[in-house]
């Protein structure tokens, strides 16, 4: 007995030799490829929210002496580049797992790292800050913009006016309140005795009123980044959460990822377009549907009152419209020509191309009735009727005089719908601005080609556009829930009369 015991701890030993060879522990220390014991993450105003694991998702690590020691540590500058802050001067907020915080500010980072501590906790090395930033045990790192780009924050907005574009960066530093929601009970029985768990979420809550006046009462809509649409309501909440707000009401996340809010939004929506012309051809109208790219409302107004449109100043007052976001022209192409907002039908963001739902042509067909669409250079969206492409341009890119001429030769042959799609304001817009005097001259252009089309159109005629413009650096762009890009003007009317 004795002997057979001595021999099975032997045998022990000699397994427990050849494992540690196997194992390598020389290796062990030359790596050193560590899980922090809590994940990092660089939030706030960035483009790309990062959560750092371990030294290895970082793009490099070095060596420093620190204290007399030699640390590795990572750094500080490559992480936020990594994030894309969303503009060029932003702070840094460090914020410890305890509710200690500190704020650096965010010019010459180059000697700012990250190292773990004994406890594989996150700690910085400043070392052209003071000491006390120099905090141990970090959660997260925060950026906080102080030159937001346009659309780089949550915007709340109204027709004729931006009233603000909150910094999310912000709203982690000033604070939020927590709240909880339960997520459910489970029960379980063991040995006769009921046992109970109920999990919960918790939630970081921000309130707007702080940052924005925004009455009790007010009507508004939240939009989402894939063009959710939800009404303001009186027990909405906003949460805070990485780099933007969710919407939730109730125990529901309504918006997982919201752009901001129209405030007293119009009545009429660019998905209107649809249901106004669905109407009017079950009432056996035909209809002339222009689509003037690019005319947001206030570039309509100034236009207006500098005499530039004397065709459309002629026309019954439009309606204000909102478009759909985001503010681009292939997503309210399909919003226009669906009826339904990008959450149904699917284009919400530009390089796509087919919506998951018919189109006002594949009603038209399905009535027996006939249509036609006069676009180019390029498709926007996949339609159910084959379109008359104008490809050609003038040396300036224009092309809306060539694609009147050739509205002008089809007009007659008795379609039911007939559509046509203008470019060259939206052009101008990008190359000049919203109000440039090449703009405006370009919108004066679209007026004449207006007026030859519905002189020529005898039935209704609705003109609309799929967003605004705002001016830029270095010209214009639309793509913001700012009023600009958001609102256009919406004129439904009898063709033919201002003939006479
Ligand atoms: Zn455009």
């Amino acid at each position: 007995m004795k002997e057979k015991r001595w021999l099975s701890i032997f045998l022990f030993f000699l397994l427990a030799m050849s494992l540690v060879g196997f194992s390598g522990c020389e290796e062990e220390t030359q790596e050193q490829v560590q899980n922090a014991a809590f994940p990092l993450e660089i939030i706030g105003d960035v483009e790309n929210p990062i959560t750092i694991r371990a030294f290895d998702d970082a793009p490099e690590i070095y060596e420093i002496e620190h204290r007399e020691e030699t640390k590795q540590v990572i750094s500080l500058s490559e992480l936020i580049s990594m994030t894309i802050p969303r503009g060029n001067d932003f702070e840094v907020l460090f914020k410890a797992h305890d509710g200690f915080s500190v704020l650096i500010s965010g010019e010459d980072l180059e000697e700012n790292y990250l190292a773990l501590d004994q406890d594989l906790r996150w700690e910085a090395i400043n070392f052209k800050h003071p000491r006390s930033s120099n905090i141990k045990n970090i959660k997260n790192i925060v950026i906080l913009s102080k030159d937001l780009p346009i659309g780089g924050g949550f915007n709340i907005t109204e027709p004729g006016e931006n009233i603000a574009q909150l910094s999310i960066g912000r709203f982690y530093k000033d604070g939020y309140s927590v709240f909880s929601t339960v997520r459910g009970t489970a029960m379980q029985t063991h040995d006769g005795e009921d046992y109970s768990a109920t999990s919960y979420y918790r939630y970081q809550e921000v309130s707007l009123q702080n940052y924005a006046e925004i009455p009790d009462t007010a009507s508004g809509i939240v939009f989402g980044n894939k063009g959710e649409e939800e009404p303001l309501a009186e027990d909405g909440r906003f949460i805070l959460r990485s780099n933007h707000l969710s919407y939730m009401q109730g125990d529901q996340i309504l918006i997982p990822e919201t752009r901001g809010i129209v405030l007293n939004p119009p009545q009429k929506r660019i998905t209107h377009v649809y249901e106004d012309t669905k109407t009017l051809l079950d009432e056996g109208e035909k209809v002339l549907l222009i689509l003037v790219d690019g005319l947001g409302y206030h570039q309509f107004e100034y236009a207006r009152a500098n005499g530039y449109i004397p065709f459309l100043d002629g026309l019954p007052e439009p309606e204000m419209a909102m478009v759909t976001y985001p503010p681009v022209t292939v997503v309210n192409v399909a919003s226009s020509l669906t009826g339904e907002i990008p959450a149904v039908h699917g284009v919400y963001r530009r390089g796509i191309r087919r919506a998951e739902v018919p189109t006002i042509f594949s009603y038209t067909e399905e009535q027996g009735k006939s249509a036609t669409a006069i676009i180019g250079p390029m498709t926007i969206i996949e339609l159910e009727i084959d379109p008359v492409f104008t490809v050609r341009t003038d040396d300036e890119g224009r092309n809306d005089h060539i694609k009147t001429e050739n509205a002008l030769e089809r007009i007659h042959q008795g379609y039911d719908l007939f559509h046509i799609h203008l470019k060259d304001v939206d052009r101008a817009g990008h190359n000049y601005g919203d109000l440039s005097q090449k703009t405006l001259e370009e919108i004066q252009r679209t007026d004449s080609y207006i007026e030859r089309l519905v002189a020529e159109w005898d039935g209704k005629v609705l003109i609309y556009a799929d967003h605004g413009m705002h001016s830029t650096e270095d010209g214009g762009d639309h793509r913001h829930l700012i009023y600009e890009d958001m609102f256009m003007p919406y004129w439904l009317f009898d063709g033919g009369m201002f003939n006479d």
